[in-house]
């Protein structure tokens, strides 16, 4: 529990992959400084995994195994007393239901965060970039249609590209200006389709394209999820 009148403690799932938790951890801290000015800083905890073991889970649809590697961190971060938890990976939500269940301090949840911004700014139609389990499984997706958007996905072809981008390259830190032309052109081939914006449904996609590379607007759930957090974490 945190002392009355101080900020929140923010407790960070991460390390899926860290190069994104490297970002949140400065999006979150330079934002807490913005609002409060001079030497202030988040309240953070950050608990990551290793990586490898649950990229393995994951592609073998062993999400019940993943699920546990999760809770087993959202329960570190509830013990060393975050206030509430945030899951940096836009997949490792497909267990995000089990791991709100299984602490008793608040998921803020990386779809809803980013419904939250497109609603505000009156989107209704919207492409969407992240891994193939993010673009094609329902617990992603779903929790954005039911708040009356419509997402626009892909064709097959493509979406694998998106995905081994992801993993065979961002994940690692690499940025390759040939990959960038690639997802350019599969935004393109989505504008075609009449969205207004495209979501960058995974924490590491916005290293590679912001809004220097195209005109159409980018919702870059890294960033969201973390100006969400620290307006929690600030909320009297
Ligand atoms: N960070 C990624 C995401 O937001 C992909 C890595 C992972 O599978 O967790 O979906």
């Amino acid at each position: 529990m945190g002392i009355p009148g101080q900020m929140k403690t923010i407790g960070v799932i991460g390390g899926m992959s860290w190069e994104s938790s490297l970002l949140y951890y400065r999006l979150i801290n330079q934002a807490v400084r913005d609002r409060l000015g001079g030497l202030h800083s988040a309240r953070m905890l950050m608990y990551s995994v290793d990586f490898a073991p649950l990229e393995t889970l994951q592609h073998q649809g062993d999400w019940d195994g993943a699920s546990a590697i999760v809770i087993d961190a959202a329960l570190r971060l509830e013990a060393g007393g975050a206030d509430f938890i945030l899951i940096a990976s836009n997949t490792m939500h497909q267990v995000a239901e089990a791991v709100a269940n299984a602490v008793n301090i608040p998921l803020l949840h990386i779809a809803d965060a980013t419904a939250q911004q497109l609603l505000g700014e009156k989107v209704r139609r919207v492409g969407l970039l992240g891994t193939a389990f993010t673009m094609e499984l329902d617990f992603y997706r779903q929790r954005i249609e039911q708040q009356s958007i419509e997402i626009v996905v892909p064709e097959l072809h493509d979406r694998q590209m998106v995905h081994d981008i992801i993993y065979q390259e961002l994940c690692l830190g690499k940025i390759d200006e040939d990959s960038r032309e690639v997802y350019l052109a599969i935004i393109d081939r989505l504008r075609a389709q009449r969205i207004e914006g495209v979501i960058l449904g995974c924490t590491e996609i916005g290293m590679l394209i912001d809004s220097r590379h195209t005109d159409l607007p980018l919702y870059d759930t890294t960033a969201i999820h973390c100006a969400q957090a620290v307006a929690c974490a600030l909320q009297a």
